[in-house]
């Protein structure tokens, strides 16, 4: 990946080593307001050029401020989304992406306080073009899971060394993640960012996304009640 070039407002650009070791800064905010409320827009890029969204409402800091009866202790309502076009923006069925991130954004509007991390890793990290070879594959009768690995790739590349470096530059010590997937939590917890809270994402299974949550309840640990565990 090319570097891209420095911004012109330097002056709001905030580094810091890291999680993956290289520098990882804040670039920019805005508004963004939305159909849910009001959200700020933040825009991150990490040393290799990868760029990242995080949307917040309210304080989020756990860090104390000027008066220590303001230091907020309890954990950041919170959702870490990977991108997903098709779902995101293209309306697919194929997954429960697009359902589950404006779910999101209702609830952390909704309550006032929270952030949306909006990681830019399509397709479980194998990238969009890829993510249309898998899809190929499952329109032929693969799964997800055997999908990515006959195209040579293993079930899940996402990384979310970008959410300990956003929790850091925000103050954020304590998560409370809306998520149906404990290897996300465990990824969280072996950064140093705590997860004392987990609050289930589950959107209703329709007929084009009922196998794909199947195999993410099966193969990939994901806990679904709506998704009944077959006969064994
Ligand atoms: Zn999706």
């Amino acid at each position: 990946m090319t570097k891209r070039a420095s911004p012109p407002d330097q002056e709001h650009v905030t580094a810091h080593g890291s999680a993956d070791g290289g520098a990882f800064r804040h670039v920019s905010s805005a508004r963004l307001p939305t159909a849910w409320g009001e959200f700020t827009l933040h825009a991150f890029e990490n040393a290799a050029g990868q760029e990242h969204v995080a949307l917040t409402v309210g304080n989020v800091t756990h860090e104390s401020g000027s008066n220590e009866q303001e230091k907020v202790t309890a954990p950041v309502l919170s959702r870490i989304h990977s991108e997903c076009l098709t779902g995101d923006a293209l309306f697919s069925l194929r997954c429960d992406c697009g359902a589950q991130l404006q779910r999101a954004m209702q609830q952390l509007a909704e309550a006032g306080r929270g952030i949306l991390f909006y990681l830019r890793q399509e397709g479980r990290g194998i990238g969009l073009v890829n993510k249309v070879r898998a899809y190929h594959l499952q329109d032929a009768g693969a799964d997800t899971v055997e999908a990515n690995q006959h195209l040579g790739f293993d079930a899940d590349l996402r990384s979310y060394d970008a959410v300990a470096d956003i929790c850091r530059h925000f103050g954020i010590t304590q998560l409370a993640l809306m998520t149906n997937n404990p290897a996300k939590v465990e990824a969280l917890q072996r950064l140093g960012i705590q997860v004392p809270v987990r609050l289930p994402i589950e959107i209703q299974a329709n007929t084009h996304n009922r196998n794909y949550l199947q195999t993410k309840a099966d193969k990939m640990r994901h806990l679904l009640q709506t998704v009944p565990k077959p006969p064994r």
